[in-house]
């Protein structure tokens, strides 16, 4: 033990505690549909990222016991050691199915996935493009790489042009970076633009399909890598990228995340057949969270969503704490989302819609949020 480490422990987390920003960990069971059980009290969560209920449903489950007993419960080592276990290509031919791609390589998680993609296919000397806005991965991937990072105002293609014709031409080799859909605003990139802008300048274009798979499928031409998690629509864990053979076959060599880590347990690989293919052949389905989403942002009166994220923008992060104690009391869970998450004065309620939420709740939860939040004024 050290005194002056813990010392400065709790100087931080003091501070933390002080700006209202303190984060902690509360013990959640999840059971089927949207169901949680939280401290003894049973809550409505929307504020799971399982767009599908995936995670809950009888054919996932009955996959990850299935691999799990055929294979074992974990890889036993990197996938190019004697990780790579027969289900791996089975998942990625589906998802290159899925996404129209040559090929697909799965990575231990979408976080890995970005912190391994950039810095194998960029460095010194190049540049790497970054709506401000893409998720915290994105970043640290672009960082990592050591290429030089040049930010751009979020969904601004005006300015991305500017920059790419200011920046371009100094760099080796240059690259955008973009999540197809915003994790904490819902909504969506102009990839049609960007990949337009991408051909133009020689960039390619990374985009970030975390949140779209599965509720908001875009077929846009032009994205070179298209990578995502496999933690969130599809219900099990992982992340993905798919790309031309080639790319994959390199990412494969180089991607430090991929090499240096241990392959995915068999279950969530099972797990991830199961949810992926549903996603391929159940389009009704699909549907649904975008439905609930629009049925929601319609009662309330808020803007059409473009995804099954649906933020309420509350300004200080005590009023979104106090607005999703609001919620809790009355049986809803809903995460207030809070800085360095979002930027300063923009701390929010962050409703994720899913297939399975019952009408009545929905309208419930907009009744709440129109009558006992919104009142108190909201910025947008
Ligand atoms: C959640 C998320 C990730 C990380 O994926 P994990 O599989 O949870 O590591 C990456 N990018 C975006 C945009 C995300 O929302």
């Amino acid at each position: 033990m050290s005194q002056s480490l813990d010392d400065f422990a709790s100087s931080k987390l003091a501070g933390l505690e002080r700006s209202a920003l303190r984060r902690r960990l509360v013990t959640t069971a999840r059971s089927a549909g949207a169901q949680v059980a939280r401290g003894g009290a049973s809550l409505i969560s929307f504020s799971c990222n399982d767009y599908l209920n995936l995670s809950t449903d009888p054919a996932v489950i009955e996959a990850a016991v299935a691999a799990t007993r055929r294979y074992g419960a974990g890889a036993g080592s990197s996938r190019l050691v004697t990780g790579d276990h027969p289900l791996y290509r089975a998942l990625e031919q589906k998802l290159a199915a899925l996404k129209g791609t040559e090929d697909c390589m799965v990575f231990g998680s979408g976080y890995l996935a970005n912190s391994g993609i950039m810095p194998a296919l960029m460095g010194a000397g190049d540049v790497i493009f970054v709506d401000e806005w893409a998720h915290a991965c994105i970043h640290a991937g672009a960082k990592l790489s050591g290429a030089q990072v040049v930010r751009f105002a979020h969904n601004d293609v005006g300015q991305l042009a500017a920059l790419l014709e200011r920046e371009r031409g100094k760099a080796g080799r240059a690259l955008i970076a973009t999540d197809t859909v915003f994790s904490m605003d819902g909504d969506c990139a102009p990839l049609e633009a960007l990949a337009a802008l991408a051909a133009r300048h020689d960039a390619w274009l990374l985009a970030d399909d975390a949140h779209g798979l599965g509720v908001v499928e875009r077929k846009v031409r032009g994205v070179a890598l298209q990578m995502g998690t496999l933690s969130k629509s599809v219900g099990a864990y992982g992340g993905y990228l798919c790309a031309s053979a080639v790319v994959c076959e390199l990412l494969r060599n180089r991607a430090r995340s991929f090499v240096y880590t241990t392959g995915l347990p068999p279950g969530v690989i099972g797990a991830a057949i199961a949810g992926v293919e549903r996603i391929a052949t159940d389009a009704d389905y699909c549907a649904r969270p975008l439905q609930h989403a629009r049925m929601f942002t319609t009662a309330v009166g808020l803007p059409a969503p473009e995804s099954a994220i649906v933020p309420v923008i509350l300004g200080a992060a005590d009023r979104a704490l106090a607005a999703q104690a609001l919620l809790e009391q009355a049986g809803f869970l809903v995460a207030a989302i809070r800085p360095p998450t979002v930027p300063e004065g923009t701390a929010r309620l962050r409703f994720t819609f899913t297939a399975q939420h019952e009408v009545a709740d929905i309208q419930r939860l907009a009744d709440l949020v129109r009558r006992e939040i919104l009142p108190r004024g909201v910025l947008t």
